[in-house]
């Protein structure tokens, strides 16, 4: 059975391109870049090259790339590298729907003596300025917005934001793992100060990401070590996946707007199919200022995680928007932050498509859900087919 992978906000299938590019980092150029003999210094070289890919995926210059283990880590250094250069400054602006990489280190800031602002969304997803405008204050030390909501597709109106914060003299944050490699970004056009992003969203290995840091933004080193990444990050790099994300990188520039058209195709014709099929179907988003590989869909009367169990029978992956804790399901923070109501939150798939599905993939896809869902449904204590 073939596998129809479905879960690219999850992760993404690497490269055969980056592969290759990486193989001979691993016994071939195995030097330190750090050292001072040529050997170390071919595998710097390396590294310079794929800095470049990633300044130029951003419109971005080389001093302004920081590499790091992933969006987490890039996350945390951002937020808390801003605190730490802004030390008489003790308060936060995040939003409710942000990825647990900014939302749990935003809690923990706060039980630990700072002032957060968690901003509401629209039942769209949608964020309002007027709230980020009146939430500054003059000790606001950092605002940090996500581009793209990982879950919805959503996207902010990202230089709105930026320009609020401008205006206010505050640290613009802006965590664009989902963003990244799937939409263009010109960060010489923006008014983002710092930008996270992940390899494995966009074809390169786990474990593996970036932090873009305008010139001029006062940062303090988050990961304390050794004089890598020029006193911003201790830490023997991680060559091979390094050299890695930039052919990524590479890749996303060159192929950005062919592969967003033909993705963006592949996720309308399967969103319309399965709406097409079936009744009592909720677009979770927004219907335009969305990410074009993601689809969020909430079926009414039924459980995700049993749609979930039906399409994995068919070698289909996908995501469901609630989580198994405790026993108990639970539906996920950005739904309920929309104000999804319980039912449909329960019954609610995410699809996130790559430039690697077929329209094959897409038949498959709809076929599966619609059956999977009318079986539910035909069963379900709560539903009107009944
Ligand atoms: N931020 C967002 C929006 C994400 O979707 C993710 C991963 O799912 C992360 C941060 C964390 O990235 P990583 O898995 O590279 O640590």
């Amino acid at each position: 059975m073939n596998t129809i992978y479905l879960d690219n906000n999850a992760t993404t299938r690497v490269a055969p391109e980056v592969v290759e590019a990486m193989l001979p980092y691993f016994n071939e150029y195995y030097g330190n870049p750090s050292s001072m003999h040529g050997f170390g210094g071919k595998v710097a070289a390396a590294i310079d090259r794929a800095r470049s890919s990633v300044a130029a995926l951003l419109n971005a210059t080389t001093a302004e790339i920081l590499f790091t283990s992933g969006g987490t880590e890039s996350d945390n250094a951002a937020i808390l590298g801003t605190l730490k250069a802004y030390p008489h400054k003790k308060h936060i602006v995040t939003t409710r729907v942000e990825h647990p990489a900014v939302l749990n280190l935003a809690k923990q800031l706060e039980n630990s003596g700072y002032r957060v602002t968690f901003l509401s969304v629209t039942r769209e997803g949608m964020l309002d300025l007027d709230e980020l405008r009146a939430s500054l204050a003059d000790d606001t030390a950092i605002v940090s917005i996500m581009f793209a909501n990982n879950e919805t597709g959503t996207v902010f109106p990202i230089e709105e934001i930026g320009a609020v914060c401008r205006e206010n003299g505050v640290v613009f944050h802006c965590d664009a793992v989902q963003a990244v490699g799937k939409i263009p970004i010109d960060m010489e056009k923006s008014s983002i100060d710092l930008l996270s992003l992940s390899g494995h969203k966009f074809h390169a290995p786990k474990g593996v990401g970036a932090l873009y840091i305008r010139r001029g933004t006062r940062f303090r080193p988050f990961v304390i070590g050794g004089h890598q990444e020029k006193n911003r990050r201790g830490g023997t790099e991680n060559v091979p996946s390094v050299v890695g994300l930039g052919m990524a990188a590479q890749l996303a520039s060159s192929n950005i707007e062919r592969e967003n058209s033909v993705v963006r195709k592949h996720r309308d014709m399967l969103h319309d199919g399965i709406m097409k099929r079936l009744p009592d179907t909720i677009l979770n988003g927004h219907p335009e200022h969305r990410l074009p590989n993601t689809v969020n869909l909430s079926f009414e009367y039924v459980e995700g995680e049993a749609i979930l169990l039906t399409l994995n029978e068919y070698g289909i992956c996908a995501s469901s928007g609630s989580a198994c804790t405790s026993g108990s399901l639970e539906p996920s923070h950005v739904l309920r932050a929309m104000g999804v109501p319980f039912t449909a939150a329960h019954g609610s798939i995410r699809y996130s498509l790559s430039r690697y599905n077929t329209a094959e993939d897409i038949n498959t896809a709809i076929e599966v859900t619609a059956k999977s869902v009318e079986r539910l449904r035909s069963i379900s204590p709560f539903s009107a087919n009944r």
